[in-house]
């Protein structure tokens, strides 16, 4: 079980035998990985934490108010233009989007859940359709400071 015993014991919550937060490399630093496969409409996981009302490293946003801070398992989720889960935030589940093969990082888009980003950054995913910038569903573009540097 990745969550400590206080968040109860559900027998959706991942296990150390299915997934694990581990460092993946230097530029996207750690994601969670799936040891397992996942059919496509699977529900993989159910998603656990601390209701905080900030926006942290590691927060999935629940509502305009509340978001979920989960510095076991969804907290690492990496994102992609081209997910491979899904998250619905009101019943706290993790959905495969398409059959993921053991082995395999877990990316969410993470505009799927948050209307803002505690940091946005530059899209590295690879997509066909990558968007080229993280951000949130609401954010509006930050400045790169390379253009703030380049126009100074
Ligand atoms: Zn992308």
């Amino acid at each position: 079980m990745l969550y400590p015993r206080e968040f109860g014991n559900d027998a959706l919550f991942p296990k150390s035998t299915d997934f694990a937060v581990v460092y993946k490399d230097e530029l996207t630093g750690k994601g969670v990985i799936a040891y397992r496969a996942f059919k496509r409409g699977e529900v993989i996981a159910k998603m656990a934490g601390h209701v905080v009302s900030d926006i942290r490293q590691h927060t999935l946003q629940i509502d305009s108010e509340k978001h979920l801070f989960d510095p076991y398992f969804s907290g690492y989720f990496l994102h992609s233009c081209a997910p491979n889960i899904s998250l619905n935030m009101e019943v706290m589940t993790v959905t495969a989007l398409e059959d993921i093969p053991a082995n395999s990082y877990l990316y969410m888009d993470y505009a799927e859940t948050e209307d803002f980003l505690f940091k946005q950054f530059p899209c590295s995913c690879g997509a066909e359709n990558c968007r080229g910038w993280v951000m949130g569903r609401k954010d509006v573009r930050a400045i790169e400071p390379f253009r703030r540097v380049a126009s100074a």
